[in-house]
């Protein structure tokens, strides 16, 4: 982080960013229940969101390949947490099931609701949440649920605005301000907001970077 402003990234922060995420990143495992959860391994970032919310978008931007990270359409892996590793294994990313899906049968929303609440609460080695929202909705009740949650549990947890190629630069603005607004009322949020795009590319450098910190951050001292 820069000297000057605390929450601007240097440009050291974002070459190990850049560095981090020109590796080749893999599939590692889909997890369905806390017991399969990878027993050793590097810090975790997680990535939450409501269904929709461009979260396969974001993560197959950031690792450069697209289809890494399926989309909410496809069946099967939506009901697990997905594990992600580069290949010199210093982080895991992992893609959490979207939330807030209105027509998923009840039985369902209520397994992965458990999955999702004991992970976010109870693992260790998560290091950070990537708190994704929809630039155009800003935070939600659904949303706020997760937030109370996460202050709970003192996980830090990460505002990143999705879709921002969607509004105006002052619309944007508007929802930067008033989400910062909101954040100041949550005990572990981080208060640095990313505002990106999977389409024109806004954001993903600095989000990366961020991610490169919060794994050097939480590395193991040698
Ligand atoms: P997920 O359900 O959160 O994984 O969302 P997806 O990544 O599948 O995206 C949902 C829809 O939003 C898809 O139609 C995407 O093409 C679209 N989308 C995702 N990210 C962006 C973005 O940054 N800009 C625009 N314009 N559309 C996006």
């Amino acid at each position: 982080m820069s000297e000057t402003d605390p929450f601007a990234f240097t440009d050291e922060d974002l070459a190990a960013g850049k560095q981090l995420f020109e590796q080749a990143w893999s599939f590692v495992k889909g997890v369905v229940d806390l017991e399969h959860l990878p027993p050793s391994g590097p810090v975790e970032i997680a990535f939450a969101g409501r269904s929709n919310v461009g979260k396969s978008s974001l993560i197959n931007r950031l690792v450069r390949q697209n289809g890494l990270a399926r989309t909410s359409k496809t069946p099967g892996r939506t009901q697990e947490l997905n594990y992600f590793e580069p290949e010199g294994r210093s982080l895991f990313l992992v893609d959490m099931p979207g939330y807030g899906f209105a027509e998923a049968p009840k039985d369902k929303v209520e397994a992965w609701t458990r999955l999702v609440k004991a992970y976010l609460a109870g693992r260790q080695k998560l290091a950070r949440v990537f708190l994704l929202i929809d630039a155009r909705h800003g935070i939600k009740a659904v949303d706020n649920g997760i937030m109370e949650l996460l202050d709970e549990a003192a996980v830090s947890y990460q505002v990143v605005l999705t879709k921002a190629d969607k509004i105006s630069r002052t619309a944007l603005e508007t929802v930067l301000a008033k989400t910062q607004s909101t954040l100041t009322k949550h005990t572990a949020a981080y208060p640095l907001i990313i505002a990106t795009s999977s389409e024109t590319g806004l954001g993903i450098d600095d989000l990366r970077a961020q991610a490169a910190l919060v794994a050097r951050q939480h590395a193991p001292q040698s």
